[in-house]
């Protein structure tokens, strides 16, 4: 069946958040009542890619030569690799309030989550209906903190950043010292991850690869990140970062971002499917005439709740791999050096 792309061009305008805060209003906010996580999922990787669609030709070139060596090498029959890889991941907390300033142990907690995701021994996956369990494999990718800074110095793989920012927009600002957050450290060695408070109900967004080093890597919302500490459900078992990274490997939404069936998540193994998915649908859910099993809601990069997403396919393991293999095959070569 023919899944075409049919994207908009179109970037919605991000409005930047009161970062300009004057102390005794930040106090003021601070005494209010934590804001709860979104209620349901939604990422906002997609009007990233839009912007930088817009910004910077090079990137819509480099994506396409991407989807060119992907294709190739699963024709080839050369999409799956036995090596498992260990990435080094940095994550910079960037908070105002105690509460944002999550711990070392919550940090921690997602990346277990993280490798328990990507080996596919997370326990959940029982979860899969059985006319997809056969899809799921281990991705051979796993994360570890990195133990060495862009200097060569010893580290624990964790930044902190004190801001006056209330909540940080999707326009990349969490990626900025000048701006409040924290600059990247180099993209082509880590996957860089801010965890900070995001607005407008996002719970995460990604760049996809092929664009600014500068800002690199996923944004994950504090409340949605890790196991422990201010995790909580519906977003509490830290896939809001395994989805995002999904992405940051080159991984589409699963319904293609688009509302009427013609779009694409360049994966021949997952249904064609409408929209996205949210909470937690039971199986089986039938859109774009893919019945009986319907649509693959349980995959990571639907928009259901944590708990209701279990698996990647042997597909979408085949992008991701094409990814490291291709646009970021810096950070494999880097890898072993900075994470032990
Ligand atoms: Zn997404």
């Amino acid at each position: 069946m023919a899944k075409k792309s049919t994207r908009s061009a179109k970037a919605k305008k991000s409005t930047r958040s009161a970062k300009s805060a004057t102390p005794s209003r930040a106090a003021e906010t601070s005494a209010a009542a934590p804001t709860p996580p979104p209620m349901h999922r939604t990422c906002g990787t997609m009007e990233v890619h839009n912007r930088l669609l817009e910004l910077h030709p090079e990137y819509r070139a480099a994506l396409g030569r991407l989807e060119m060596a992907t294709s190739a090498r699963i024709a080839a029959r050369t999409a799956l690799t036995a090596t498992k890889v260990t990435i080094p991941v940095v994550v910079h907390v960037v908070f105002r309030t105690n509460e944002e300033n999550i711990s070392d142990q919550q940090v921690q907690s997602e990346i277990d989550a993280l490798n328990k995701d990507y080996s596919a021994t997370n326990p959940d996956k029982s979860h899969v209906p059985s006319v997809w369990s056969g899809l799921v494999v281990d991705t051979m990718i796993r994360f570890a903190l990195a133990k060495k800074d862009p200097s060569g110095k010893p580290t624990n793989g964790i930044t902190r950043t004190q801001t006056t920012a209330t909540t940080f927009p999707q326009d990349d600002s969490v990626k900025s010292s000048a701006q409040g957050g924290q600059d990247a450290w180099p993209s082509d060695k880590y996957l860089n991850i801010w965890v900070c408070s995001l607005g407008g109900g996002l719970l995460g967004y990604a760049q996809f690869p092929g664009g600014p080093a500068t800002t690199d890597g996923v944004v994950i919302l504090n409340k949605a990140f890790g196991t422990v500490g201010s995790a909580a459900p519906p977003f509490g078992l830290g896939r809001s970062a395994t989805h995002e990274i999904g992405h940051w490997l080159n991984l589409r939404h699963i319904w293609g971002d688009t509302e009427d069936c013609s779009g694409t998540d360049f994966v021949d193994d997952t249904p064609n499917a409408q929209l996205p998915n949210f909470g937690k649908p039971v199986f089986p859910h039938v859109s774009c005439s893919n019945g009986p099993n319907g649509d693959m809601f349980m995959n990571y990069m639907d928009y259901v709740d944590d708990d209701t997403m279990v698996m990647f396919t042997a597909g979408q393991v085949a992008r991701m791999q094409a990814t490291l293999a291709g646009p970021r095959s810096s950070i494999v070569t880097m890898a072993a050096a900075l994470t032990s």
